[in-house]
């Protein structure tokens, strides 16, 4: 846990989150500002920041994570598709510090840089 990571506090309770998902080592909420109309947020419970601070234990859990999507998004309907999406430092708009997996759907998605 890192004691400045908003992502940690919501993982250990301090903050309310809307919680869609969770056991011991992933949490999947709903986005605070979602923009698109379904808009969960997929957080390995463990604090790190970056996809280049990958260790093969991280790698897997990751793998674990990413079929949890594929499972939830099949339990909320998501049929006609929807995208995940992991901003990674500055240029790509990260303001958390703790890596998460976006998972938008709901609606058709643009396509913008
Ligand atoms: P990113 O910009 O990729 O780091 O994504 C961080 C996301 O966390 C943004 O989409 C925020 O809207 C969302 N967010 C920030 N604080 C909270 C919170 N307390 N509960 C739910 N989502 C949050
Ligand atoms: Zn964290």
């Amino acid at each position: 846990m890192e004691n400045s990571c908003i992502f940690c506090k919501i993982v250990a309770g301090e903050i309310p989150a809307s919680k869609v998902y969770e056991d011991d080592e992933i949490l999947i909420f709903s986005d605070i500002h979602p923009i698109a109309k379904i808009h969960l947020l997929c957080v390995p419970k463990e604090h790190f920041r970056l996809l280049s601070e990958v260790t093969p234990k991280r790698a897997a859990l990751l793998g674990r994570t990413m079929q949890k999507i594929g499972r939830i998004a099949e339990d909320l309907g998501l049929k006609e598709g929807y995208r995940v999406v992991i901003n990674q430092g500055e240029n790509a708009g990260q303001t958390v510090p703790h890596l998460h997996l976006h998972l938008l759907g709901g609606e058709p998605l643009g396509w913008e840089k």
